[in-house]
Protein backbone atom coordinates (compact mmCIF):
# COMPACT_ATOMS: atom_id res chain seq x y z
CA UNK A 1 0.00 0.00 0.00
CA UNK A 2 1.49 3.32 -1.13
CA UNK A 3 1.71 5.93 1.69
CA UNK A 4 0.40 9.41 0.22
CA UNK A 5 1.37 11.44 3.66
CA UNK A 6 4.03 13.38 2.42
CA UNK A 7 2.30 13.89 -0.77
CA UNK A 8 -0.96 15.32 1.63
CA UNK A 9 1.48 17.67 3.24
CA UNK A 10 2.75 19.05 0.25
CA UNK A 11 -0.59 20.15 -0.29
CA UNK A 12 -1.18 20.99 2.86
CA UNK A 13 2.02 23.81 2.75
CA UNK A 14 0.83 24.99 -0.56
CA UNK A 15 -2.48 25.73 1.02
CA UNK A 16 -1.05 27.49 3.80
CA UNK A 17 0.64 29.84 1.46
CA UNK A 18 -2.85 31.18 1.27
CA UNK A 19 -3.03 31.49 -2.92
CA UNK A 20 -6.11 29.36 -3.25
CA UNK A 21 -7.51 31.76 -0.78
CA UNK A 22 -7.07 34.23 -3.67
CA UNK A 23 -10.18 34.59 -6.15
CA UNK A 24 -7.93 35.40 -8.58
CA UNK A 25 -6.26 32.35 -8.81
CA UNK A 26 -9.46 30.46 -8.44
CA UNK A 27 -11.02 32.21 -11.36
CA UNK A 28 -7.68 31.19 -13.15
CA UNK A 29 -7.67 27.67 -12.27
CA UNK A 30 -11.30 27.16 -13.57
CA UNK A 31 -10.48 28.69 -16.50
CA UNK A 32 -7.81 26.81 -16.99
CA UNK A 33 -9.63 23.53 -16.25
CA UNK A 34 -12.30 24.72 -19.16
CA UNK A 35 -9.83 25.11 -21.79
CA UNK A 36 -8.09 22.38 -21.06
CA UNK A 37 -11.43 20.19 -21.11
CA UNK A 38 -11.93 21.93 -24.64
CA UNK A 39 -8.66 21.18 -26.08
CA UNK A 40 -9.17 17.70 -24.79
CA UNK A 41 -12.76 16.80 -25.34
CA UNK A 42 -11.81 13.94 -28.72
CA UNK A 43 -9.75 12.50 -26.09
CA UNK A 44 -12.19 12.27 -23.77
CA UNK A 45 -14.73 11.17 -25.67
CA UNK A 46 -12.84 8.23 -27.36
CA UNK A 47 -11.93 7.56 -23.87
CA UNK A 48 -15.65 6.98 -22.77
CA UNK A 49 -16.11 5.19 -25.75
CA UNK A 50 -13.47 2.77 -24.57
CA UNK A 51 -14.36 2.24 -21.09
CA UNK A 52 -18.40 2.00 -21.34
CA UNK A 53 -18.97 2.21 -25.22
CA UNK A 54 -20.77 6.10 -24.79
CA UNK A 55 -21.70 7.51 -27.88
CA UNK A 56 -20.33 10.63 -28.37
CA UNK A 57 -23.81 12.44 -27.74
CA UNK A 58 -23.94 10.85 -24.43
CA UNK A 59 -20.02 11.73 -23.82
CA UNK A 60 -20.80 15.38 -24.44
CA UNK A 61 -24.36 16.12 -23.36
CA UNK A 62 -23.96 13.97 -19.81
CA UNK A 63 -20.24 14.16 -19.17
CA UNK A 64 -18.14 16.72 -21.16
CA UNK A 65 -20.94 19.53 -21.34
CA UNK A 66 -22.37 19.38 -18.05
CA UNK A 67 -19.07 19.71 -16.72
CA UNK A 68 -18.20 22.58 -18.84
CA UNK A 69 -21.56 24.04 -18.02
CA UNK A 70 -20.92 23.99 -13.94
CA UNK A 71 -17.60 26.29 -14.81
CA UNK A 72 -19.28 28.71 -16.38
CA UNK A 73 -22.37 28.96 -14.02
CA UNK A 74 -19.59 28.93 -11.30
CA UNK A 75 -17.29 31.22 -13.13
CA UNK A 76 -20.36 33.98 -13.67
CA UNK A 77 -21.56 33.70 -9.50
CA UNK A 78 -18.39 32.68 -7.59
CA UNK A 79 -17.84 36.95 -6.95
CA UNK A 80 -20.35 37.12 -5.29
CA UNK A 81 -20.12 33.76 -3.46
CA UNK A 82 -16.82 34.13 -2.12
CA UNK A 83 -18.05 37.66 -0.66
CA UNK A 84 -18.56 37.51 2.99
CA UNK A 85 -22.50 37.38 3.96
CA UNK A 86 -23.92 40.57 6.12
CA UNK A 87 -26.60 38.95 8.49
CA UNK A 88 -28.60 40.68 11.22
CA UNK A 89 -27.52 41.15 14.81
CA UNK A 90 -30.02 41.18 17.74
CA UNK A 91 -31.04 43.95 19.45
CA UNK A 92 -29.03 42.38 22.34
CA UNK A 93 -25.83 42.66 20.49
CA UNK A 94 -26.73 46.55 19.95
CA UNK A 95 -23.21 48.28 18.33
CA UNK A 96 -21.80 45.34 16.74
CA UNK A 97 -22.53 44.06 13.21
CA UNK A 98 -22.54 39.95 11.78
CA UNK A 99 -20.57 38.55 9.26
CA UNK A 100 -20.31 34.75 7.88
CA UNK A 101 -17.47 34.53 5.92
CA UNK A 102 -16.76 31.40 3.05
CA UNK A 103 -13.58 29.67 3.91
CA UNK A 104 -11.98 26.94 2.21
CA UNK A 105 -11.39 23.68 4.26
CA UNK A 106 -8.18 23.08 3.06
CA UNK A 107 -7.07 19.59 1.10
CA UNK A 108 -9.86 17.95 0.34
CA UNK A 109 -10.21 13.88 -1.25
CA UNK A 110 -12.75 13.17 -4.14
CA UNK A 111 -13.45 9.56 -4.44
CA UNK A 112 -15.59 8.84 -7.80
CA UNK A 113 -17.70 6.02 -9.46
CA UNK A 114 -17.11 4.15 -12.79
CA UNK A 115 -20.75 5.16 -14.05
CA UNK A 116 -20.18 8.68 -15.34
CA UNK A 117 -15.98 8.58 -14.68
CA UNK A 118 -15.44 11.79 -16.00
CA UNK A 119 -18.24 13.79 -14.79
CA UNK A 120 -18.35 12.89 -11.02
CA UNK A 121 -14.76 13.08 -11.01
CA UNK A 122 -14.67 16.65 -12.76
CA UNK A 123 -17.98 18.04 -11.08
CA UNK A 124 -17.15 18.10 -7.70
CA UNK A 125 -13.34 19.14 -8.30
CA UNK A 126 -15.23 22.69 -9.64
CA UNK A 127 -16.76 23.25 -6.15
CA UNK A 128 -13.79 22.59 -4.52
CA UNK A 129 -11.72 24.89 -6.59
CA UNK A 130 -14.34 27.45 -6.09
CA UNK A 131 -14.30 27.35 -2.63
CA UNK A 132 -10.04 27.89 -2.69
CA UNK A 133 -9.15 24.05 -1.88
CA UNK A 134 -6.71 22.02 -2.88
CA UNK A 135 -7.51 18.49 -3.88
CA UNK A 136 -6.45 14.58 -4.43
CA UNK A 137 -8.91 13.01 -6.86
CA UNK A 138 -8.94 9.44 -7.01
CA UNK A 139 -11.52 8.46 -10.14
CA UNK A 140 -12.59 4.39 -10.53
CA UNK A 141 -10.09 1.94 -11.06
CA UNK A 142 -12.95 0.61 -13.51
CA UNK A 143 -12.81 3.26 -16.47
CA UNK A 144 -9.05 2.88 -16.76
CA UNK A 145 -8.90 4.83 -20.41
CA UNK A 146 -11.33 7.48 -18.81
CA UNK A 147 -9.45 7.81 -15.57
CA UNK A 148 -5.83 8.25 -17.54
CA UNK A 149 -7.20 10.84 -19.62
CA UNK A 150 -8.51 12.72 -16.63
CA UNK A 151 -5.22 12.30 -14.53
CA UNK A 152 -2.94 13.99 -17.73
CA UNK A 153 -5.07 16.34 -18.40
CA UNK A 154 -4.99 17.60 -14.86
CA UNK A 155 -1.24 17.14 -14.51
CA UNK A 156 -0.93 19.17 -17.42
CA UNK A 157 -2.40 22.32 -15.91
CA UNK A 158 -2.24 22.04 -11.78
CA UNK A 159 0.97 21.29 -9.76
CA UNK A 160 0.43 17.99 -7.75
CA UNK A 161 0.99 20.30 -4.69
CA UNK A 162 -2.53 21.64 -5.44
CA UNK A 163 -4.46 19.49 -7.39
CA UNK A 164 -3.39 15.97 -7.94
CA UNK A 165 -4.83 12.85 -9.32
CA UNK A 166 -4.25 9.46 -7.94
CA UNK A 167 -5.28 6.23 -9.84
CA UNK A 168 -5.63 2.69 -8.85
CA UNK A 169 -8.40 0.52 -7.09
CA UNK A 170 -9.51 -0.02 -3.37
CA UNK A 171 -6.03 -0.24 -1.72
CA UNK A 172 -5.12 3.11 -2.97
CA UNK A 173 -8.74 4.73 -1.82
CA UNK A 174 -7.66 2.63 1.59
CA UNK A 175 -4.23 4.22 2.15
CA UNK A 176 -5.55 7.58 0.84
CA UNK A 177 -8.52 7.08 3.65
CA UNK A 178 -5.41 6.08 5.93
CA UNK A 179 -4.39 9.94 5.80
CA UNK A 180 -6.07 13.29 7.15
CA UNK A 181 -8.17 15.45 4.87
CA UNK A 182 -10.12 18.52 5.45
CA UNK A 183 -12.56 17.19 3.80
CA UNK A 184 -13.55 14.19 1.81
CA UNK A 185 -16.37 13.89 -0.99
CA UNK A 186 -17.48 10.32 -2.11
CA UNK A 187 -19.71 9.76 -4.52
CA UNK A 188 -20.74 5.89 -4.99
CA UNK A 189 -22.16 2.73 -3.13
CA UNK A 190 -24.26 2.56 -0.25
CA UNK A 191 -21.70 0.00 1.57
CA UNK A 192 -18.47 1.77 0.88
CA UNK A 193 -19.96 5.33 1.84
CA UNK A 194 -20.56 3.33 4.98
CA UNK A 195 -16.67 2.35 4.95
CA UNK A 196 -15.77 5.87 3.80
CA UNK A 197 -18.09 7.71 7.12
CA UNK A 198 -16.13 5.24 9.54
CA UNK A 199 -12.28 6.24 8.25
CA UNK A 200 -13.59 9.79 7.89
CA UNK A 201 -15.10 9.53 12.21
CA UNK A 202 -10.74 8.55 12.82
CA UNK A 203 -10.21 12.58 12.14
CA UNK A 204 -13.17 13.94 12.37
CA UNK A 205 -13.29 15.05 8.72
CA UNK A 206 -16.48 16.00 7.54
CA UNK A 207 -18.13 14.14 4.28
CA UNK A 208 -19.90 14.63 1.61
CA UNK A 209 -21.63 11.25 0.83
CA UNK A 210 -23.29 10.86 -2.89
CA UNK A 211 -24.51 7.50 -2.60
CA UNK A 212 -27.72 5.48 -4.57
CA UNK A 213 -30.21 3.31 -4.02
CA UNK A 214 -33.61 2.38 -5.50
CA UNK A 215 -35.58 5.18 -6.67
CA UNK A 216 -39.19 4.21 -7.74
CA UNK A 217 -41.00 6.10 -10.31
CA UNK A 218 -44.62 6.42 -10.22
CA UNK A 219 -46.98 6.61 -13.21
CA UNK A 220 -50.79 7.34 -11.31
CA UNK A 221 -53.70 6.97 -13.72
CA UNK A 222 -53.92 10.43 -14.87
CA UNK A 223 -50.54 10.99 -16.25
CA UNK A 224 -50.24 11.53 -20.17
CA UNK A 225 -48.78 8.34 -20.70
CA UNK A 226 -47.21 8.79 -23.59
CA UNK A 227 -45.02 11.18 -22.94
CA UNK A 228 -44.41 9.69 -19.37
CA UNK A 229 -43.52 6.71 -21.21
CA UNK A 230 -40.84 8.52 -23.48
CA UNK A 231 -38.89 10.60 -20.38
CA UNK A 232 -38.77 7.16 -18.36
CA UNK A 233 -37.48 5.35 -21.50
CA UNK A 234 -35.01 7.74 -21.92
CA UNK A 235 -34.11 8.06 -18.06
CA UNK A 236 -33.80 4.53 -17.61
CA UNK A 237 -31.61 3.67 -20.58
CA UNK A 238 -29.40 6.40 -20.83
CA UNK A 239 -25.94 4.82 -20.27
CA UNK A 240 -27.57 1.79 -20.17
CA UNK A 241 -29.47 2.23 -16.36
CA UNK A 242 -25.89 2.46 -14.89
CA UNK A 243 -27.21 6.03 -13.67
CA UNK A 244 -27.33 6.70 -10.32
CA UNK A 245 -30.82 8.66 -10.39
CA UNK A 246 -32.29 6.37 -12.88
CA UNK A 247 -35.67 5.20 -12.26
CA UNK A 248 -34.66 2.00 -10.60
CA UNK A 249 -38.21 0.44 -10.74
CA UNK A 250 -41.74 1.23 -12.00
CA UNK A 251 -44.96 2.06 -9.86
CA UNK A 252 -47.94 1.64 -11.99
CA UNK A 253 -51.25 2.63 -11.16
CA UNK A 254 -53.03 -1.26 -12.33
CA UNK A 255 -55.90 0.20 -14.97
CA UNK A 256 -53.31 1.97 -16.85
CA UNK A 257 -50.73 -1.03 -16.88
CA UNK A 258 -51.52 -2.25 -20.67
CA UNK A 259 -51.93 1.06 -22.03
CA UNK A 260 -48.79 2.80 -20.46
CA UNK A 261 -46.35 -0.80 -21.61
CA UNK A 262 -47.76 -0.76 -24.63
CA UNK A 263 -46.70 3.28 -25.10
CA UNK A 264 -43.51 2.16 -23.48
CA UNK A 265 -42.09 -0.11 -26.08
CA UNK A 266 -43.00 2.19 -28.41
CA UNK A 267 -40.79 4.30 -27.05
CA UNK A 268 -37.65 2.00 -26.68
CA UNK A 269 -38.08 1.21 -30.28
CA UNK A 270 -38.05 4.97 -30.76
CA UNK A 271 -35.18 5.99 -28.65
CA UNK A 272 -32.71 2.31 -29.69
CA UNK A 273 -33.93 0.52 -32.57
CA UNK A 274 -36.14 -2.51 -32.37
CA UNK A 275 -32.89 -4.59 -32.41
CA UNK A 276 -31.14 -2.23 -29.57
CA UNK A 277 -27.91 -5.12 -28.99
CA UNK A 278 -27.10 -3.92 -32.59
CA UNK A 279 -27.20 -0.09 -32.05
CA UNK A 280 -23.65 0.48 -32.39
CA UNK A 281 -24.16 3.33 -29.56
CA UNK A 282 -25.86 1.67 -26.86
CA UNK A 283 -23.48 1.63 -23.77
CA UNK A 284 -22.44 -1.14 -22.43
CA UNK A 285 -22.03 -2.87 -18.94
CA UNK A 286 -18.94 -1.62 -17.08
CA UNK A 287 -17.37 -5.47 -16.62
CA UNK A 288 -18.10 -8.82 -16.85
CA UNK A 289 -19.14 -8.64 -13.04
CA UNK A 290 -21.46 -6.45 -13.32
CA UNK A 291 -22.64 -8.24 -16.54
CA UNK A 292 -23.08 -11.82 -14.84
CA UNK A 293 -25.17 -9.55 -11.87
CA UNK A 294 -27.67 -8.41 -13.69
CA UNK A 295 -28.15 -10.92 -15.91
CA UNK A 296 -29.28 -13.28 -12.69
CA UNK A 297 -32.43 -10.81 -12.27
CA UNK A 298 -33.92 -11.71 -16.19
CA UNK A 299 -35.86 -14.46 -15.28
CA UNK A 300 -38.03 -12.66 -12.34
CA UNK A 301 -41.13 -12.09 -12.38
CA UNK A 302 -42.64 -12.15 -16.54
CA UNK A 303 -40.40 -11.09 -19.62
CA UNK A 304 -42.37 -8.09 -20.95
CA UNK A 305 -40.03 -7.01 -23.42
CA UNK A 306 -36.43 -6.89 -23.98
CA UNK A 307 -34.18 -9.73 -22.23
CA UNK A 308 -31.85 -10.36 -25.10
CA UNK A 309 -27.83 -10.47 -24.26
CA UNK A 310 -24.09 -10.11 -25.59
CA UNK A 311 -22.11 -11.27 -22.72
CA UNK A 312 -18.91 -10.80 -25.42
CA UNK A 313 -20.23 -7.35 -25.54
CA UNK A 314 -21.48 -6.87 -22.48
CA UNK A 315 -25.10 -5.57 -23.78
CA UNK A 316 -28.15 -6.15 -22.34
CA UNK A 317 -31.34 -4.67 -24.32
CA UNK A 318 -33.64 -2.47 -22.44
CA UNK A 319 -35.81 -4.75 -20.73
CA UNK A 320 -38.78 -4.41 -18.88
CA UNK A 321 -40.44 -7.12 -16.19
CA UNK A 322 -43.68 -7.77 -14.79
CA UNK A 323 -45.78 -9.23 -12.43
CA UNK A 324 -42.61 -8.20 -9.72
CA UNK A 325 -42.84 -8.20 -6.15
CA UNK A 326 -40.91 -6.61 -3.39
CA UNK A 327 -39.75 -9.94 -2.25
CA UNK A 328 -37.99 -11.10 -6.17
CA UNK A 329 -34.73 -10.79 -5.86
CA UNK A 330 -34.21 -7.79 -8.52
CA UNK A 331 -36.17 -5.62 -5.83
CA UNK A 332 -33.54 -6.41 -2.93
CA UNK A 333 -30.73 -3.74 -3.96
CA UNK A 334 -30.08 -1.37 -6.55
CA UNK A 335 -29.78 -2.23 -10.14
CA UNK A 336 -27.82 -0.18 -11.86
CA UNK A 337 -28.49 -1.24 -15.50
CA UNK A 338 -31.51 -1.61 -18.25
CA UNK A 339 -33.81 -3.93 -16.35
CA UNK A 340 -36.91 -2.26 -15.52
CA UNK A 341 -39.21 -4.14 -13.01
CA UNK A 342 -42.78 -3.11 -12.72
CA UNK A 343 -44.97 -3.01 -9.50
CA UNK A 344 -48.48 -2.15 -9.39
CA UNK A 345 -50.88 -0.28 -6.74
CA UNK A 346 -54.27 0.49 -6.76
CA UNK A 347 -54.34 4.04 -4.78
CA UNK A 348 -51.66 6.03 -4.11
CA UNK A 349 -51.36 5.26 -0.36
CA UNK A 350 -50.61 1.80 -1.19
CA UNK A 351 -47.75 2.94 -3.22
CA UNK A 352 -46.58 5.34 -0.56
CA UNK A 353 -46.23 2.84 2.16
CA UNK A 354 -44.46 0.46 -0.54
CA UNK A 355 -41.74 3.10 -0.84
CA UNK A 356 -41.54 4.75 3.02
CA UNK A 357 -40.64 0.68 4.02
CA UNK A 358 -37.64 1.18 1.91
CA UNK A 359 -34.62 2.95 2.35
CA UNK A 360 -35.28 6.49 1.13
CA UNK A 361 -34.27 6.91 -2.22
CA UNK A 362 -31.57 9.27 -4.08
CA UNK A 363 -34.34 10.36 -6.84
CA UNK A 364 -37.97 10.13 -6.72
CA UNK A 365 -40.66 10.42 -10.22
CA UNK A 366 -44.37 10.82 -10.25
CA UNK A 367 -46.29 11.33 -13.47
CA UNK A 368 -49.29 12.60 -13.14
CA UNK A 369 -51.13 15.44 -14.22
CA UNK A 370 -52.89 16.16 -10.55
CA UNK A 371 -51.38 19.08 -8.81
CA UNK A 372 -52.87 17.39 -5.09
CA UNK A 373 -51.34 14.02 -5.96
CA UNK A 374 -47.84 15.92 -7.31
CA UNK A 375 -47.99 17.49 -3.74
CA UNK A 376 -48.85 14.71 -1.62
CA UNK A 377 -46.04 12.73 -3.02
CA UNK A 378 -43.61 15.35 -2.32
CA UNK A 379 -44.50 16.17 1.00
CA UNK A 380 -45.31 12.53 2.31
CA UNK A 381 -42.37 10.58 1.01
CA UNK A 382 -38.47 11.32 1.83
CA UNK A 383 -36.21 11.37 -1.03
CA UNK A 384 -32.81 12.80 -2.36
CA UNK A 385 -34.26 14.87 -4.71
CA UNK A 386 -36.90 14.35 -8.54
CA UNK A 387 -39.04 15.40 -10.87
CA UNK A 388 -43.00 15.70 -11.79
CA UNK A 389 -43.23 14.32 -14.93
CA UNK A 390 -39.93 13.92 -15.91
CA UNK A 391 -36.91 11.77 -15.31
CA UNK A 392 -33.36 12.52 -14.40
CA UNK A 393 -33.70 16.28 -15.15
CA UNK A 394 -33.37 17.68 -12.06
CA UNK A 395 -29.64 16.39 -11.89
CA UNK A 396 -28.72 19.04 -14.78
CA UNK A 397 -30.03 22.38 -13.06
CA UNK A 398 -27.22 24.20 -10.84
CA UNK A 399 -29.53 26.04 -9.39
CA UNK A 400 -30.85 22.59 -7.65
CA UNK A 401 -28.31 21.20 -5.06
CA UNK A 402 -28.31 17.42 -5.89
CA UNK A 403 -28.05 14.56 -3.33
CA UNK A 404 -29.54 11.87 -1.23
CA UNK A 405 -31.15 11.52 2.58
CA UNK A 406 -30.78 8.80 4.82
CA UNK A 407 -29.34 5.63 2.96
CA UNK A 408 -29.15 7.68 -0.49
CA UNK A 409 -26.61 9.82 1.02
CA UNK A 410 -25.75 13.31 2.65
CA UNK A 411 -24.88 16.87 1.55
CA UNK A 412 -25.37 17.96 -1.77
CA UNK A 413 -23.41 19.46 -4.59
CA UNK A 414 -23.99 21.31 -8.18
CA UNK A 415 -23.84 25.12 -8.51
CA UNK A 416 -24.03 27.33 -5.24
CA UNK A 417 -24.27 24.19 -3.63
CA UNK A 418 -20.87 22.87 -4.82
CA UNK A 419 -19.26 26.16 -3.55
CA UNK A 420 -21.02 25.66 0.00
CA UNK A 421 -20.06 22.20 0.14
CA UNK A 422 -16.70 22.80 -0.11
CA UNK A 423 -16.53 26.10 2.40
CA UNK A 424 -16.54 26.57 5.88
CA UNK A 425 -19.13 28.95 7.32
CA UNK A 426 -16.98 31.02 9.64
CA UNK A 427 -19.60 33.27 11.95
CA UNK A 428 -17.92 36.73 12.89
CA UNK A 429 -19.42 39.14 15.02
CA UNK A 430 -17.49 42.57 14.94
CA UNK A 431 -18.10 44.51 18.15
CA UNK A 432 -17.80 48.77 18.40
CA UNK A 433 -15.50 49.62 20.75
CA UNK A 434 -17.23 53.41 20.88
CA UNK A 435 -19.60 52.16 24.01
CA UNK A 436 -20.01 48.84 25.97
CA UNK A 437 -23.72 47.91 26.97
CA UNK A 438 -23.24 47.01 31.20
CA UNK A 439 -25.93 44.12 31.03
CA UNK A 440 -23.80 40.88 30.71
CA UNK A 441 -22.00 41.72 33.14
CA UNK A 442 -22.75 40.10 36.57
CA UNK A 443 -21.94 42.73 38.45
CA UNK A 444 -25.24 44.59 36.91
CA UNK A 445 -28.54 44.48 38.96
CA UNK A 446 -30.86 42.88 36.21
CA UNK A 447 -28.23 41.87 34.27
CA UNK A 448 -29.71 40.74 30.86
CA UNK A 449 -33.26 40.85 31.62
CA UNK A 450 -33.27 44.84 31.26
CA UNK A 451 -33.08 44.06 27.59
P1 LIG B 1 -18.18 1.93 -5.45
O1 LIG B 1 -18.73 2.35 -4.14
O2 LIG B 1 -17.89 0.49 -5.66
O3 LIG B 1 -16.81 2.69 -5.77
C1 LIG B 1 -16.69 4.09 -5.74
C2 LIG B 1 -15.25 4.47 -5.46
O4 LIG B 1 -14.87 3.94 -4.20
C3 LIG B 1 -14.26 3.94 -6.48
O5 LIG B 1 -13.31 4.96 -6.76
C4 LIG B 1 -13.60 2.78 -5.77
O6 LIG B 1 -12.26 2.59 -6.13
C5 LIG B 1 -13.69 3.19 -4.32
N1 LIG B 1 -13.79 2.02 -3.42
C6 LIG B 1 -14.36 0.83 -3.71
N2 LIG B 1 -14.27 0.00 -2.64
C7 LIG B 1 -13.64 0.69 -1.67
C8 LIG B 1 -13.25 0.37 -0.33
N3 LIG B 1 -13.50 -0.82 0.20
N4 LIG B 1 -12.61 1.33 0.39
C9 LIG B 1 -12.38 2.54 -0.14
N5 LIG B 1 -12.70 2.89 -1.40
C10 LIG B 1 -13.33 1.99 -2.16
O7 LIG B 1 -19.21 2.48 -6.53
P2 LIG B 1 -19.20 2.26 -8.08
O8 LIG B 1 -19.55 0.83 -8.36
O9 LIG B 1 -17.98 2.81 -8.68
O10 LIG B 1 -20.43 3.20 -8.53
C11 LIG B 1 -21.75 2.78 -8.51
C12 LIG B 1 -22.46 3.27 -7.27
O11 LIG B 1 -22.31 4.68 -7.16
C13 LIG B 1 -23.97 3.07 -7.36
O12 LIG B 1 -24.44 2.64 -6.11
C14 LIG B 1 -24.51 4.43 -7.71
O13 LIG B 1 -25.83 4.65 -7.31
C15 LIG B 1 -23.57 5.32 -6.98
N6 LIG B 1 -23.54 6.64 -7.59
C16 LIG B 1 -24.05 7.70 -6.92
C17 LIG B 1 -24.07 8.96 -7.51
C18 LIG B 1 -24.61 10.16 -6.82
O14 LIG B 1 -24.36 11.25 -7.29
N7 LIG B 1 -25.34 10.02 -5.73
C19 LIG B 1 -23.54 9.12 -8.79
C20 LIG B 1 -23.02 8.01 -9.45
C21 LIG B 1 -23.02 6.78 -8.84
Amino acid sequence: MDNYRLFIQKQQTFFRTEKTKDVSFRIEALQKLRKAIQENEQLLIDALRADLNKSEFDAYTTEIGIVLEEISFTLKHIDTWVKPKREKTPVSHLGSTSFVYPEPYGTVLIIAPWNYPFQLAAAPLIGAIAAGNCAVIKPSELTPTTSEAFARLISEIFPEDYIAVVQGGIETSQALLEEKFDYIFFTGSVPIGRIIMEAAAKNLTPVTLELGGKSPCIVHGDANLKLAAKRIAWGKYINAGQTCVAPDYLYLQKDIKNEFLAFFKEAITELYSNAPLQNPDFTRIVTEKHFDRLSTFLDNGTLCTGGKTNREKLLIEPTVLTDITWSDPVMQDEIFGPILPVLEYQTLDEAIEGIDNHPKPLALYIFSESEPIQKKIVQSVSFGGGCINDTVYHLGSPYLPFGGVGNSGMGAYHGKGSFDTFSHKKSILKQTTLFDIPYRYPNVKGGLRKI
